[in-house]
């Protein structure tokens, strides 16, 4: 069981972390802190959780866990209308088969295309969504050419765009995003603009975002805070890989 000085240490550093400005409930936990004349050592005022004691840890993991059970919900929510979205396409495409076989690869294509991602962005620019999700997919209308006439067969593709638009759900082209092997996060591979330059590494086959830090790259995104000193050596261990 914690004591008043690790539950203090909790909410000192989740206050920190999680308030909304100076008129939110949790910003208003300074002030209470305050009148219980509290005041924070060096590993609550450090922004850094993992400086906590373990006993004002577990308190501040319960505290975030809760300011996060909104999002939770609606993330849940959102997902459930989304997948529910691509269920029926599912069960349209097998209903249309029956009838007319002749595009099923189309539709079928287009299907295993969509995805939902739940784990986010890892592109600089880029914020997640709200609800946490973001969907790959081809959004273009199903076409045909036949005898030199482009002609629509389906415009289900933009109009599940739309659909996940509503939802709050971002949408994205497949063939220019991947996810990171190692966090799931997506990170585009393809330009959008002239000053676009690639914030992902490869190596064996594998996609490192620029969070999850691929171990030869000394590349200069240096405000991403450098872990401990015993990282010093990354130099080093990069040098050996390129011998
Ligand atoms: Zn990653």
């Amino acid at each position: 069981m914690a004591d008043r000085f690790a539950i203090f240490d909790a909410y000192y550093m989740f206050a920190s972390l999680y308030h909304g400005g100076q008129g939110s409930k949790e910003y208003a936990i300074f002030g209470r802190l305050d009148r219980l004349g509290y005041k924070p050592g060096l590993g609550a005022s450090s922004q850094r959780p993992e400086r906590l004691s373990e006993d004002a840890r577990e308190v501040f993991d319960r505290l975030v866990y809760a300011h996060e059970a909104p999002a939770r919900a609606k993330t849940a929510k959102v997902k459930a209308k989304a997948e529910r979205y691509l269920r029926l396409i599912g069960s349209f495409i097998e209903r249309a088969s029956e009838s007319n076989s002749g595009y099923q690869w189309q539709f079928r294509s287009m299907l295993q295309d969509m995805q939902l991602h739940y784990n986010g962005y890892a592109e600089p620019g880029y914020t997640d969504p709200e609800c946490g999700i973001v969907a790959t997919g081809n959004w273009n209308d199903i076409t045909n050419y036949v005898d030199g006439t482009r002609f629509t067969l389906s415009d289900i593709p933009s109009r599940i765009g739309n659909l996940f638009e509503k939802l709050g759900i971002p949408i994205e082209w497949s063939d220019e995003w991947v996810s990171c092997s190692h966090c799931g996060k997506l990170v585009r591979t393809e330009p959008d603009s002239m000053s676009w330059h690639p914030s992902y590494t490869m190596g064996e086959g594998e996609i490192w975002c620029h969070e999850c830090d691929e171990p030869d790259d000394d590349s200069d995104e240096s405000d991403n805070e450098s872990e401990e000193s015993d990282d010093e050596s990354d130099e080093t261990e990069g040098q050996e890989l390129d011998a």
